[in-house]
């Protein structure tokens, strides 16, 4: 994590104000909650719902070695280090790419709709194989959380995966800028953020402002089965410039895969040609595309076949996705409630499909959200392509939720099979009437409002 004196951070955070006698105190570390602050950290107050200024004092007084303060923020606290800038975010954001800058080492930005935290794990899983990483923790990915991430890499550090997330234009070049990628990964283009962004297209090009600030001699990899990617001006424009390497499932990616299966341990595929397996412990196929993503950017740094094999061996996801656990009351549950978007609503639900092993297969389903206008349709499209053979039960919770039930039941799902609710109480004592603990399987989805893995909460509490 960054260690620098109080004037170095000053210089690089392009602040002013600061006592001279605190220039060389050394501050380990940013952290902008004060309730978890380590003494000899920077603390920075963001301005969001809450202004984190109200908590500058009680930083200091914890041990921070200096705060930042907002300029038209009245009364910063006398007698402590302060350093005054004139806008907090584009200060934390201005001591990243500053420290970024001053690391040696390299870094593999992650976006796109679904799989950016995923191919992160598998990255990390390979890298460390032959190098030190740092990775973004947990979901870390926003304006604010890219700068904390890069913040807190290692001067020693040979990699680090950043994972990139936005929900409006400008935000992934900001970020890119910042990071100054050796590679830029896009998973994949989805229908997540539409009510911000308005259509497929833009949200294919809010993705590729990836570019923005990748390494000219960097690595552009992109996934080649979709046509808004491979299609687009940028990566024409790219020529001469970023290498575009495509993955995919198609044969005419540089990086494609063949072969695909599910078993009950997890997923395997073969890529190029190669005889040999490559096998994730992991469900769901769709992963294989996050695989062959992280692949590409372990053979562009030169990470042989076998490390590369071994680490995907390995890997193990950030929960709550796919995420098995069993409940102590011994159900089967099948965590995939991060988050819901309907092509990962999709992939969950021929993963489940294609589970066999289990009597009987419960889908539990909350709420899409941020769809727009037409998130009634998604719904009910998602519904309607429930597979009667691979799926026993589908339980769905909230409004919206409830237009899945319909559509199953619309696309000749059995209908006495099908049950909406509005509390997931209901849903939990109505499953466990139903369900048999030891032998069925229960996949539980949602968007992270719905908070659909309470349920396992209720499964034990009975
Ligand atoms: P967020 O935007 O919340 O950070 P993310 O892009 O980091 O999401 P993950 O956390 O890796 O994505 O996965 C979120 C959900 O999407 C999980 O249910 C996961 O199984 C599913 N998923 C992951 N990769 C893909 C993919 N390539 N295609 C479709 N669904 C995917
Ligand atoms: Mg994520």
């Amino acid at each position: 994590m960054i260690k620098r004196t109080l004037a170095e951070i000053e210089r690089m955070a392009q602040g002013e104000g600061l006592n001279l006698d605190y220039g060389s105190i050394l501050a380990q570390g940013v952290s902008i909650d004060s309730r978890t602050i380590i003494p000899g950290q920077l603390f920075v107050p963001i301005v969001r719902i809450d202004d984190g200024h109200r908590y500058v004092e009680e930083a200091l007084r914890k041990g921070a070695a200096a705060s930042l303060w907002q300029k038209d923020h009245p009364n910063p606290p006398e007698g402590f280090p302060v350093i005054m800038v004139e806008d907090m975010l584009t200060a934390l954001q201005q001591l990243a790419a500053a420290y970024r800058r001053q690391l040696p080492v390299k870094v593999i930005a992650v976006t796109g709709s679904n799989g950016k935290t995923s191919t992160k794990d598998m990255l990390d899983a390979i890298f460390r194989r032959a190098y030190r990483v740092y990775k973004t923790q947990g979901n870390l990915n926003s304006q604010v959380g890219v700068p904390l991430t890069l913040l807190d890499i290692n001067e020693t550090d040979d990699f680090a995966i950043v994972e990139m997330g936005m929900s409006e234009r400008g935000q992934i070049q900001r970020l890119s800028l910042l990071a100054r990628p050796d590679a830029a990964i896009i998973t994949m283009i989805g229908l997540s953020h539409l009510t911000q962004l308005g259509s497929r297209e833009e949200i294919a090009a809010a993705k590729l402002e990836i570019v923005a600030g990748l390494k000219p001699d960097g690595a552009l990899i992109i996934n080649g089965d979709e046509p808004l990617l491979t299609g687009c001006d940028t990566i024409r424009q790219q020529k001469g410039g970023a290498n575009v390497i495509r993955f995919g499932l198609q044969a005419g990616n540089t990086y494609a895969a063949a072969n695909e299966k599910q078993s009950d341990h997890g997923i395997s595929f073969q890529i190029n040609g190669h005889p040999e397996e490559l096998e994730l412990p992991l469900l769901g196929l769709h992963h294989i595309g996050n695989a062959l993503a992280a692949y590409a950017a372990a053979d562009f740094f030169g990470l042989s076949h076998e490390q590369i094999a071994e680490g995907l061996r390995q890997v193990t996801l950030t929960p709550m996705r796919m995420e098995r656990v069993r409940t102590r009351t011994g159900y089967h549950v099948i965590n995939d409630a991060w988050n819901a978007s309907p092509a990962s609503m999709e992939a969950a639900i021929r993963s489940l499909a294609g589970l066999s092993g289990y009597r009987q297969k419960f889908l539990v389903l909350g709420d899409m959200l941020e769809l727009g206008d037409r998130e009634k349709e998604y719904h009910l499209e998602i519904g309607r392509g429930i597979p009667r053979g691979g799926v026993d039960y589908v339980y769905t919770l909230g409004k919206l939720g409830k237009a899945i039930a319909e559509g199953a039941v619309a696309a000749s799902f059995p209908a006495e099979r099908v049950r909406s609710f509005d509390r997931m109480e209901s849903l939990a004592e109505h499953l466990m009437n139903t369900a048999h603990a030891a032998s069925d399987v229960i996949l539980i989805k949602g968007s992270r409002g719905m908070q659909m893995e309470t349920l396992i909460g209720l499964l034990d509490k009975y």
